[in-house]
């Protein structure tokens, strides 16, 4: 079992397989894009197959693709189908923005992903064309539609609530759980390296959401399980699918934080919001041992922040782009 300096069991890794991106929302990325990582300055798939099956057996249990997005490297499914084929990891899973789920919804089922979660901010074509800079709302709806179709469960649509923008959809986000059997988490709106569209005036918190919500009758609590990290789940009566709150933001949640993260380029991060990472790739390319990763790995959880500071003065926000942490 893997423990940091503050008895926090970490058994979660989120892999961000790629910088490039087929949208360029807002409060994410610049308008031109961020300056990306060099093709061969990103781990290839057997560097990260081989840090997976590795850590896999020290007591990461859980493991999520993200990006940048996930679906856009090639041979993404390749990666699926070798992590899936490591017995130790129990769950596997994806981020994405939808924008290609529906050529990949059937494939992804086949080569290990059993439930995924879809980024998606509005349910209005012109504000999502706004939002992302990118007109794709039609295949995100078509590509949450065959995730469905292929049976994988559950699904969940990750919102960014963020005021001004998306605070008049609350009702009808949370009105799609009463028909369909998904997840709708909206999550705080968090500020991010090389963006200037974050500003606490943007933050809806939770407490808001929850009170809009409560609109449509109470909020039924369901048990989490550790699958579900911090969101705080709920249900509407009769509903079929469930409700998530996550508030990086109005209450800090790191005392459970069971995550490390890992860059395109192969850097451990151990904190969302801490720039101190450690630089895997380096070792990996001049043949290190397994034991020289395990004591990398061993200091980036003795590294592990206690928390982070967003609400205090000494907050900065980090210096490297979301695109390349993976959310
Ligand atoms: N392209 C994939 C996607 O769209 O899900 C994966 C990468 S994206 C960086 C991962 C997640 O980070 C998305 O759910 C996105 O909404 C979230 N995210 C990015 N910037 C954020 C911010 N400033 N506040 C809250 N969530 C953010």
């Amino acid at each position: 079992m893997l423990t940091d300096n503050f008895a926090r069991r970490i058994n979660y890794l989120r892999i961000s397989i790629t910088d490039r991106c087929n949208l360029r929302c807002r409060y994410c990325m610049p308008d031109e894009g961020i300056a990306l990582i060099s093709h061969d300055e990103v781990l290839t798939y057997e560097e990260i197959l081989r840090v997976v099956r590795l850590f896999g057996q020290l007591g990461i249990d859980k493991i999520r693709l993200t990006g940048g997005e996930p679906l856009a490297r090639k041979g993404a499914l390749d990666l699926i189908r070798g992590i899936s084929e490591i017995r130790e990891i129990g769950d596997l899973s994806l981020t994405t923005n939808g924008v290609l789920l529906g050529e990949f919804a059937a494939d992804l089922v086949r080569t290990g992903i059993r439930r995924i979660n879809v980024s998606l901010d509005t349910l209005s074509p012109e504000k999502f064309a706004y939002i992302t800079r990118r007109d794709r709302f039609p295949e995100v709806r078509t590509g949450i539609e065959k995730a469905l179709d292929v049976g994988l469960f559950p699904v969940k649509l990750n919102v960014v609530a963020i005021k001004g923008f998306n605070d008049d959809e609350i009702l009808q986000f949370a009105q799609l759980t009463l028909d369909k059997p998904v997840t709708v988490r909206f999550i705080e709106f968090m500020p991010t390296a090389g963006v200037d569209f974050w500003s606490r005036d943007h933050v809806l918190t939770v407490d808001t959401i929850r009170k809009q919500i409560g609109k449509l009758g109470p909020l039924i609590p369901v048990d989490g399980d550790e699958r579900d990290g911090p969101a705080a789940r709920f249900r509407l009566k009769g509903g079929a699918g469930e409700l998530g709150l996550i508030s990086p933001i109005s209450s800090c949640f790191c005392e459970h934080c069971n995550r490390l993260r890992l860059t395109p380029d192969g850097r451990l991060r151990a904190c969302l919001f801490s720039d101190n990472e450690i630089d895997l790739r380096f070792h990996l390319r001049n043949h290190c041992t397994d034991e020289k990763l395990k004591d990398l790995l061993a200091t980036a959880l003795q590294n592990k922040p206690q928390r982070h500071t967003i609400e205090t003065s000494l907050f900065k926000k980090c210096q490297r782009n979301m695109a390349a942490i993976g959310g």
